[in-house]
């Protein structure tokens, strides 16, 4: 296998189908494929990039895999499990055990901006349970 190199400026934005928001995902919420099974050839990881819109929220939210978030550019709240909260801010690192709820709110005035990382061949396997 080679090794994969792409810039951030050159992965489009994407944003939630309609089907997803109907779901309970927000739909100003916006993310960036950055490595995938399908896009690389990876196995047992999947990366994504995150944009938070000023004001806006990612939704509370399960899914088996677990997760870790790095922030990369804003500040927001995390709530966990149990109703916690926890301030974030660029450098922060999240580790998220499978099947524990969590959600961000962007409190800043700048976007939010994450990575996100699944050990995952594919992100589109990550079945999310809005709540
Ligand atoms: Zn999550």
């Amino acid at each position: 296998m080679e090794i994969f190199y792409r810039s951030l400026a050159d992965i489009k934005w994407e944003k939630s189908t309609k089907a997803r928001v109907a779901s309970g995902a927000n739909p100003k919420t916006e993310w960036k494929h950055l490595i995938d099974n399908k896009i690389c050839g990876s196995e047992g990881v999947s990366v994504g990039y995150g944009k938070i819109p000023i004001g806006e929220y990612l939704p509370l939210h399960t899914h088996t895999p677990q997760e870790i978030y790095f922030v990369t550019k804003g500040t927001g709240i995390l709530t966990m499990d149990g109703d916690k909260t926890q301030n974030l801010g660029s450098g922060d690192t999240v580790y998220i055990p499978g099947k524990k709820r969590h959600g961000i709110t962007n409190t800043g005035n700048v976007d939010f901006e994450y990575l996100f990382i699944f050990m995952i061949n594919n992100w589109s396997d990550v079945k999310y349970d809005f709540q």
